[in-house]
């Protein structure tokens, strides 16, 4: 008895396939490092800096070596530590919260929207009312994450902040590449943080970071802060090592030349499976005016872990983003109040999906892609509800502020 072959997996994003585009312009930019061999802050990383500057329109990017650095270093330029609040989304990654923590600040969760996932400006208000109250900790900064690649909404976020004399530092991880109200990512918040680990919209070959402002004192600073501290010969002030190896910043240069149209890919990759999906299936937020790098195409389905079983038995390579959230992780419950402290929060965690998405996706595989995902839910559906059916709708979902 002989069947088909069973079709080829599709990987939530495809590097080998952005690497066979892309490959002749990278070994160039590398082959050139290693002639010149200037493998730390060589030309290379001077000239990524530029065109990041130039990508953003921020009148300064400071490349370091990780996000989760460019978060750290921010924050400790800001002189944040012990007795300093910082408040925090808890559905991200955990670096977000992690930084704070390793600073000897504390994170402060605030929930999020239930209609962008981002920051909720209004939770932020009451949680920043709570702490001044309390009296404990001083309110001093706040880092909205651009989840999935769609920037928060700063303008809100900023109002709130400027009345508090709060710090904004944007988790920009995911977002390079996005915009809101006509300014792009880089520029939407005094400081922002951006990542080029490899599976990021701008990913390097190894982990990298880069942060931006358009306060040329700030940036100065981060330089200083990046390379030990150091001024001249002096350790001026205690830093870091945290650069940005000028190998990578030369994959990074290659990869740059074919960003813009990646980025049209991915936003084209979206628009099919908001047109494709079955009915059923609640789609990425689209706030008027801002627009998403397109991390990740996020949607929430009703039992979840079912249908992520299903696609997975049909190999396509969904997955979860992010299951449990920080403050219901062991490191950092002694920050948080526990589960129901944060119900938007907690009610995605038990919907959300990401699908495969890169610059490399074809329509058909979508249209695949898509096809299984609504096998997946009819089979979830037929098994009955695994989650209670209230655990997604949200009682805020309908009353949530217009963006
Ligand atoms: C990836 C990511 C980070 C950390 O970036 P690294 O370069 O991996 O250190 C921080 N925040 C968010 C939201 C991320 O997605």
């Amino acid at each position: 008895m002989t069947s088909a072959p069973p079709p080829a997996p599709v990987p939530l994003v495809d590097l080998a396939a952005q690497f066979a585009r892309l490959r002749p312009r990278i070994e160039a930019r590398i082959a050139k490092v290693l002639a010149e061999g200037r493998f730390i802050l060589g030309p290379e990383v001077e000239e990524l800096e530029g065109a990041l500057a130039r990508l953003t329109g921020a009148g300064h990017a400071v490349t370091v070596a990780s996000g989760t650095d460019a978060l750290r270093l921010a924050l400790a330029a800001e002189g944040i530590g012990p007795g300093d609040a910082v408040f925090v989304p808890a559905f991200t990654f955990i670096a977000t919260a992690g930084t704070v923590a390793a600073l000897n600040a504390e994170p402060v969760f605030v929930d999020v929207d239930p209609e962008t996932y981002t920051l909720s400006a209004a939770d932020l208000a009451r949680r920043i009312e709570r702490v001044a109250r309390a009296g404990r900790l001083k309110p001093r900064a706040v880092v909205p994450v651009d989840l999935f690649g769609l920037p928060a909404d700063y303008a809100a976020i900023g109002e709130v902040a400027r009345a508090r004399g709060l710090f904004v530092l944007a988790d920009a991880a995911q977002s390079l590449g996005g915009a809101a109200g006509g300014r792009r990512v880089g520029t939407l918040a005094p400081a922002t943080a951006t990542s080029f680990y490899p599976s990021k919209p701008l990913g390097g070959y190894g982990d990298g970071g880069a942060l931006f402002t358009d306060d040329a004192a700030r940036a100065a600073l981060w330089r200083r802060l990046r390379h030990h501290g150091q001024e001249g010969e002096a350790a001026i002030l205690l830093g870091a090592n945290s650069r940005l190896d000028t190998l990578q910043a030369a994959v990074l240069l290659a990869k740059l030349e074919a960003f813009a149209d990646e980025l049209a890919a991915r936003a084209r990759v979206a628009g099919w499976y908001d047109r494709a999906l079955p009915a059923g299936v609640v789609r990425p937020p689209r706030p008027k005016g801002v627009f998403s790098a397109w991390a990740l195409y996020s949607v929430q389905v009703e039992g979840r872990d079912a249908v992520l079983a299903g696609l997975a038995a049909e190999g396509i390579g969904a997955r979860v983003y992010y299951r449990t959230a920080l403050h219901l992780q062991p490191a950092f419950a002694r920050f948080g109040e526990g589960p129901g402290s944060l119900p938007a929060t907690e009610a995605l965690g038990r919907r959300i999906l990401s699908l495969p998405l890169h610059a490399d996706l074809d329509e058909a595989t979508v249209a695949r892609v898509s096809a299984a995902l609504a096998r997946a839910l009819g089979r979830a559906r037929a098994a009955g509800p695994a989650t209670p059916r209230s655990a997604g709708t949200s009682p805020r979902r309908r009353g949530s502020r217009a963006r």
